[in-house]
């Protein structure tokens, strides 16, 4: 008995310790608040805190490292919170419009453009496979690492352009489009767990969607050769597959497109800004760019 009062003293003390240590860091919310559409936001905050942004949520890990995302049309003041142990600190982050350039393609299917009742079915069918897999939540931290290129080739096409396929306006487009011959190999540009395997998606033929934890996620399109399998674990550089030109496609390259949870990011930004891993090197790198 004497033993457990023990105990229960000692963790008190360290519960109120630790509660101590809570207190001193929650002030801290280091994150750019100069920034563009389409930038990830990286920053440094107290462990485990929660992270409130465009009306998603999540984690810092425990160093307190957290990742956000900005879509393409998002543009303005909006607030930043990070809590924890019902004390929250908040930044404003203010975001600036980016020009995004019009993109005429001629020559893709028809039928990718204005496709028939059936094929509308699948569409959809398609759309909420690719949200499920999406929505998946996985514990690995590989979005801390700096990017690689997962393909080498020509870039054909950028984030955010305004599409207009055969004559007929379309999405914008949200990939960085490397173009190389069919059959160039695939490399995972950051680690992570793959959450989609399709040989034949309606628009994006031959995909691959890999999880790379904190809401961060790559697709992969147009693949000749999907060569990984669900829930498999990559490393950085690992092989996916190899570049086609399946789905709605003009010729062969790789679509590579990013999203923070429903926050479509310009990959291209993550390949220029590199990807530092320690607290001061990520602040640091933000400011530069
Ligand atoms: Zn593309």
């Amino acid at each position: 008995m004497r033993n457990w009062l023990g105990s229960a003293a000692f963790f008190a003390v360290v519960f109120c310790s630790t509660s101590m240590v809570v207190r001193a860091c929650d002030a801290r919310l280091e994150v750019p608040t100069q920034t563009a559409s389409g930038a990830l936001l990286r920053g440094v905050t107290c462990p485990n805190a929660q992270i409130n942004w465009l009306e998603q949520t999540t984690f810092a890990t425990d160093e307190g490292l957290f990742v956000v995302g900005i879509g393409r049309d998002v543009v303005g003041a909006y607030p930043l919170t990070a809590s924890i142990d019902g004390q929250s600190v908040q930044a404003v982050v203010s975001i600036s419009p980016r020009e995004y350039r019009i993109s005429i393609v001629e020559g893709v299917p028809q039928r990718t453009v204005t496709p028939s009742e059936d094929e509308l079915i699948r569409i959809r069918r398609e759309s909420a496979m690719v949200a499920e897999a999406k929505a998946m939540v996985v514990t690995v931290d590989h979005w801390q690492q700096p990017a690689i290129e997962p393909a080498s080739g020509r870039i054909s096409g950028v984030y955010g352009s305004q599409r207009v396929y055969n004559g007929t306006p379309g999405n914008p487009h949200y990939g960085l489009d490397i173009a190389a011959p069919t059959g160039t190999p695939v490399v995972a540009p950051l680690g992570g767990v793959v959450v989609l395997a399709e040989d034949d998606l309606f628009y994006s033929g031959g995909t691959i969607i890999v999880a790379h934890g904190a809401g961060l996620f790559s697709s992969f399109l147009h693949l000749s050769s999907v060569d990984v399998e669900v829930g498999q674990v990559l490393e950085r550089g690992a092989p996916l597959g190899k570049i086609g030109s399946t789905g709605r496609a003009t010729g062969p390259h790789l679509d590579w497109r990013m999203n923070w949870r429903n926050q479509r990011v310009d990959t291209q930004w993550l390949l220029q800004s590199g990807w530092p891993n320690t607290a001061s090197q990520f602040i640091d790198a933000q400011q530069t760019n």
